[in-house]
């Protein structure tokens, strides 16, 4: 039979100094998890034959589709700050892109695929937990309106992957609007071809920043844009309180979408220094380090593309650096109005005492370590004048009654804090316990999990426990990738 999805081979065919073709290795016995059928349609491709034995062997890379030519993709990159000048994909595949509904082009990219020549010493598999940990995950953090990749399916592959234990191997079958990373652009630069440099440039600002491309300075244009991206995107992270947990630069994106979920995780009790991943020994990539953390990669963005900015590199450095400025006011302009929504006080933004107001309330928030999700949602109670749910969070109540005061004074609208303030997100001992059931053949516990992350701002009955904070007896979380 024939695959009834066809894909496009733009990458391959455009960066082929970035493409080594490589075909994806069979799995012992396919079986489809989960599908993400709205995601699906939105590609133009049928759910009905992508459950099928055919479908399942695309969505694994085995049954190659009309026009796609897979590739694992050359990159390089910063890990914990140490360089790496090849990485690549070492355990997945860019399987082509598909023209979506609405015209836009998106990747299809698998995960766990098996071995590359960028495998190095990995066995170029992944196993179950993490990739319906990404899944989940992922679908959480595009239902909170946080740009990301996205996941269509996760198939086990019947194969036992050996890690501290044997586990059930399988594959992620992810889509994003592009896998072009700072890495890229650092694994182009290192070549010396200031050439495929400048294509690379126009790839990326036609996948992504269509409107750039008749810039006098392509490359410095591309700076700018991903530069206000990524500040977006990172001040979308600390608004609802994720950690990403492993931010190389291998791991950031060109477009401004989340990927590579792996140690990553919600924060719970309020802190700037949590960190949640096993291999995050410094505290590099703690959750109030991000912006930092995302402002250095972009420094090595820069650096990569100094010889497309300008020919004289002190030219080059010095328009550089200008463009880099602007990462902290983008940044701190997105956060202060993202708090403002949090706060219901979007429309108050002339009003000079909204700043020290959040100021005073992230120190509160520190001192009693509240549940960080909780409090937000729960603080719409206060707005009208019975503040028990939120009060009782604090052991500063003299301090936080004066801040709520003056919070109060302003005006603070319940309803808008609904739509900015999750009831529902991943918390960590809920997806612990989903992937536990998944391990032991129960997808059920995922499946009503994932329902209730993929709709946060909607309270309903019956899913009280899907907003409450760990029971005390979950103890201090741990990620490992
Ligand atoms: P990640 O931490 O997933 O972003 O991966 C960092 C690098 O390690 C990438 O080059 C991956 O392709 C590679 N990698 C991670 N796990 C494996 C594996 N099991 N086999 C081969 N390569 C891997
Ligand atoms: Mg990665
Ligand atoms: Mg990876």
């Amino acid at each position: 039979a024939e695959a009834s999805v066809t894909l496009e081979s733009r990458f391959a065919r455009e960066l082929p100094e970035l493409a080594v073709a490589w075909r994806a290795e069979d799995p012992v016995a396919a079986r489809l998890l989960v599908l993400n059928e709205p995601l699906a349609a939105e590609l133009g491709w049928d759910s009905v034959f992508l459950r099928s034995a055919d479908g399942v062997r695309v969505l694994t890379g085995t049954l190659v589709p009309e026009g796609a030519a897979p590739v694992a993709q050359a990159y390089a990159g910063h890990q914990f700050g140490g360089y790496s000048p090849v990485l690549g994909d070492g355990r997945a595949l860019l399987l082509g892109e598909v023209v979506d509904a609405h015209g836009r082009l998106r990747d299809i990219h698998l995960k766990g695929s098996g071995r590359t020549p960028f495998a190095r010493a990995g066995d170029g598999r992944a196993v179950l937990g993490p990739m319906l940990r990404e899944y989940l995950v992922s679908e959480a953090m595009h239902a909170l309106g946080v740009p990301t990749t996205r996941s269509l399916a996760v198939t086990a592959t019947g194969r036992e992957v050996a890690r501290e234990t044997l586990l059930p191997g399988a594959v992620l079958t992810r889509v994003a609007s592009s896998h072009l990373r700072v890495g890229s652009f650092q694994y182009a630069a290192s070549t010396g071809d200031v050439e495929l440099l400048r294509r690379l440039t126009a790839h990326a600002i036609d996948r992504h920043y269509p409107l750039l491309s008749d810039a006098d300075n392509p490359a410095l244009a591309l700076l700018d844009a991903v530069i206000a991206a990524q500040a977006s995107l990172i001040a979308q992270w600390m608004l609802i309180g994720f950690v990403h947990g492993v931010m190389n630069t291998d791991n950031m994106t060109i477009s401004g979408e989340t990927i590579d979920y792996g140690p990553c995780a919600f924060m719970d009790a309020f802190d700037p220094a949590a960190v949640y991943s096993s291999i995050d020994t410094g505290g590099r990539y703690a959750f109030g380090n991000q912006p930092l953390a995302a402002e250095w990669n972009l420094a090595r963005f820069a650096e990569a593309l100094l010889p497309a900015v300008h020919e004289e590199p002190e030219a080059a450095i010095a328009l550089a650096q200008e463009s880099l400025a602007a990462f902290r006011q983008h940044y701190n302009a997105a956060w202060l109005a993202g708090m403002r929504a949090k706060l219901g006080l979007r429309d108050r933004a002339a009003d000079p005492e909204t700043t020290p107001l959040i100021e005073e309330l992230i120190a509160l928030m520190g001192t009693s370590r509240v549940d960080y999700t909780s409090f937000f949602r729960a603080l719409r109670t206060a707005a009208t004048g019975d503040d028990r749910a939120v009060r009782g969070m604090f052991l500063d109540l003299a301090g936080f009654d004066a801040w709520a005061e003056r919070w109060r004074a302003l005006g603070p609208d319940p309803d808008a804090m609904d739509a900015v303030n999750p009831a529902y997100i991943p918390r960590n001992h809920l997806v612990e316990e989903a992937l536990d059931a998944a391990a032991a053949g129960d997808m059920g516990s995922f499946e009503r999990l994932l329902g209730a992350v993929t709709a946060p701002y909607v309270e309903r009955p019956g899913l009280e426990r899907y907003a409450a904070p760990a029971p005390e007896s979950f103890g201090a979380y741990r990620t490992f990738c």
